[in-house]
């Protein structure tokens, strides 16, 4: 039997044809034309699947199930998509509409939660029962899978770690408030760190690297001269991993996690990332959580939301998993 996990981002529509070992067979890829509307878009959806199953050469039968990741708040149940802020979507039916084109058991749920599934069943976190996963990026996202079992909240919010308040008069955060985390340890926090020092004007390779033009700077670019030796950007990575820490020790704290799983591009910082937020937590955490706690990078990459798409439609059927 085969399966279809399809994530839909703000830039792309991305669906795979996977098969029960966790194996991609064929895929297609395509710009999301979120402009146009929803109905569009979700036009583009079939066409995702219909072409990532002739990649694959299989046929329509083969497919038992099709998995859904895609950003916001949703009703897994009636396959509506509530409220996505990225897509301006607002009680979209997604399942209702693709099942009248694609008549197939067709599961929906939010982008970090399946992701965080996916680790759980295929990368990061396979074998353990108490897993945390944040991806890192312009946001913060969360997800968890206590004793076993994919968390989803009482109104499909979980777990929306990015709006944790980490410093009260911190700076203002996209949603409003003051100092959140995302605020402190998102993309434009990175880069702004890094900006501020420049214009005190230390001397680094990020200006060369960026043309003397602040704004093409990435926390990759800044990643990668970190591990290059430039000081300026060391301290910002250092720093970064310092308000990233603060987080995880929160959420270890709370949830106890056999693994903490960092997504996002910035997590592939490696060392220089990772050793400061083990310092942060090992100084603030509980020794009794932490301790036992493994701090990983996600193994996926950006494969992790099509294949806990897929494990999401498989635990939804009531398939072993
Ligand atoms: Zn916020």
């Amino acid at each position: 039997m085969l399966y279809i996990g399809c994530d839909v981002g703000g830039t792309n529509i991305r669906s795979a044809v996977i098969d029960e070992s966790g194996r991609i067979l064929g895929e297609a890829k395509m710009r999301a034309l979120m402009e146009k509307g929803a109905k569009v878009v979700l036009g583009q959806i079939v066409d995702s699947f219909r072409e990532a199953i002739s990649r694959a050469k299989a046929k329509k039968e083969d497919i038992r199930a099709v998995g859904i990741a895609m950003a916001g708040q949703h009703d897994s149940k009636a396959g509506i998509c509530i409220f996505s802020p990225n897509f301006g979507w607002e009680n979209v039916p997604v399942i209702p509409s693709l099942q009248e084109e694609f008549p197939v058991p067709m599961f929906l749920g939010n982008d970090v939660n399946l992701a965080t599934l996916g680790e759980w069943k295929y990368g990061a976190g396979k074998g353990y029962k108490w897993v945390v996963m944040i991806t890192l990026g312009t946001g913060i996202g969360g997800g968890a899978v206590l004793d076993g079992k994919l968390m989803l909240g009482a109104t499909e919010m979980f777990a929306e770690v990015g709006h944790m308040t980490i410093l009260p008069n911190g700076p203002r955060c996209g949603c409003g408030n003051h100092g959140c985390w995302e605020a402190l340890a998102g993309r434009d926090a990175i880069v702004r760190r890094a900006v501020m020092k420049l214009q005190d004007g230390r001397k680094s390779s990020l200006l060369k690297i960026v043309d003397y033009n602040w704004r093409e700077l990435t926390p990759e670019i800044i990643a990668n001269e970190a591990n290059r030796g430039d000081e300026v950007a060391k301290e910002v990575i250092e720093e970064t991993g310092y308000w990233v820490g603060i987080g995880v020790a929160n959420l270890i704290n709370i949830f106890n996690p056999e693994v903490f799983i960092i997504g996002g591009r910035i997590a592939q910082a490696g060392e220089l990332l990772f050793g400061a937020i083990e310092r942060t937590v090992k100084a603030r955490g509980l020794k009794a959580s932490w301790g036992p706690c493994k701090i990983v990078p996600a193994a996926l990459g950006d494969d992790a939301g099509v294949m806990g798409a897929v494990a999401f439609a498989r635990q939804r059927l009531g398939e072993e998993l």
